[in-house]
């Protein structure tokens, strides 16, 4: 219900996607480290195990899969989608909260999703991050070390079909230097709204 009326909330949404391994949560720690920005991150909920050093309620809210089946039945997730082997979703009140408060937020969500929330905030900052080529992706998640073969298999699958959607995207950033990539990231976010930490203080 709110989520026609979206458009009038003051703050600004800002949505990251891209094949797995690409570098978005990589990307996404840069921005809230920055001292250009002032943005929230939204934890989603997911039904996969956590890695090594994943906290419930900072990474994820890491959640069974009948818990998640609520979450999205009582109309809990603004957006969800399955990705590899588990459930994805974004929870609205948040959200809704920091836009309301003139705030920005981030959500880091692959693509069905992204398309999902498309419907609903045409006007948010859609970005896509890449590699400059595919086997790069197979490398990174290698070298990540955080997934055994069959789920790097499912990730790589499910990565041709996210690049070819890259086009539905107001830009694509290419990660190939990270510091380079990082700035334009950042830079991107200043113009549509999200600056303003240093000034702050
Ligand atoms: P994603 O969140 O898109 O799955 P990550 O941020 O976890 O990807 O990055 C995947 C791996 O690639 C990590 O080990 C990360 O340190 C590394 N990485 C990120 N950006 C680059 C880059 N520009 N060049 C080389 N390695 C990178
Ligand atoms: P990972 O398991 O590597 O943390 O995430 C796998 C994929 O799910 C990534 O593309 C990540 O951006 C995406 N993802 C994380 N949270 C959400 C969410 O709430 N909704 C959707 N649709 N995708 C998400």
């Amino acid at each position: 219900m709110w989520m026609e009326g979206w458009g009038d909330l003051p703050g600004h949404l800002v949505v990251i996607s891209g094949p797995s391994g690409s570098g978005k949560s990589t990307l996404v720690r840069r921005i809230l480290e920055s001292n250009d920005i002032h943005a929230t991150l939204s934890v989603s909920a997911t039904t996969r195990a956590p890695r090594p050093g994943e906290e419930h309620g900072k990474n994820y809210f890491f959640v069974g899969h009948d818990e998640f089946l609520g979450m999205r039945d009582r109309g809990e997730l603004f957006e969800f989608a399955e990705f590899a082997g588990n459930c994805y979703g974004t929870p609205i009140r948040p959200v809704i909260e920091t836009l309301r408060k003139g705030g920005c937020v981030i959500l880091e969500i692959e693509v069905q999703g992204a398309l999902q929330v498309r419907e609903h905030a045409p006007s948010a900052l859609y970005i896509f991050i890449d590699v400059p080529r595919f086997w790069e992706l197979e490398k990174r998640l290698r070298n990540r070390g955080t997934e055994d073969d069959a789920a790097i298999h499912r990730r790589l699958v499910r990565a041709r079909w996210e690049r070819d959607h890259a086009h539905c995207y107001d830009t694509i950033l290419i990660n190939d230097d990270l510091d380079q990539t990082a700035t334009r990231l950042i830079n991107l976010l200043v113009q549509h709204g999200c600056g303003g930490k240093a000034s702050d203080a």
